[in-house]
């Protein structure tokens, strides 16, 4: 299965998908950063593999 993940712009905390998902926008998770990701910053693909899979990310 391959793993989406989006890495923080700022800090570079490695967010998967699956959170990204169901929070849409959330507070990076990195310690003292304040940048906010989306599940929309995605790429297009990701994406669309993300949400045609995504009862195999439901963990
Ligand atoms: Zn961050």
């Amino acid at each position: 299965m391959q793993i989406i993940t989006q890495a923080c712009t700022k800090c570079g905390t490695i967010v998967s998908a699956n959170e990204l998902e169901s929070n849409r926008v959330m507070k990076c998770p990195g310690l003292g950063c304040q940048n906010v990701l989306r599940f929309d910053d995605l790429a297009a693909d990701e994406r669309e593999h993300f949400l045609e899979n995504r009862d195999r990310y439901n963990i």
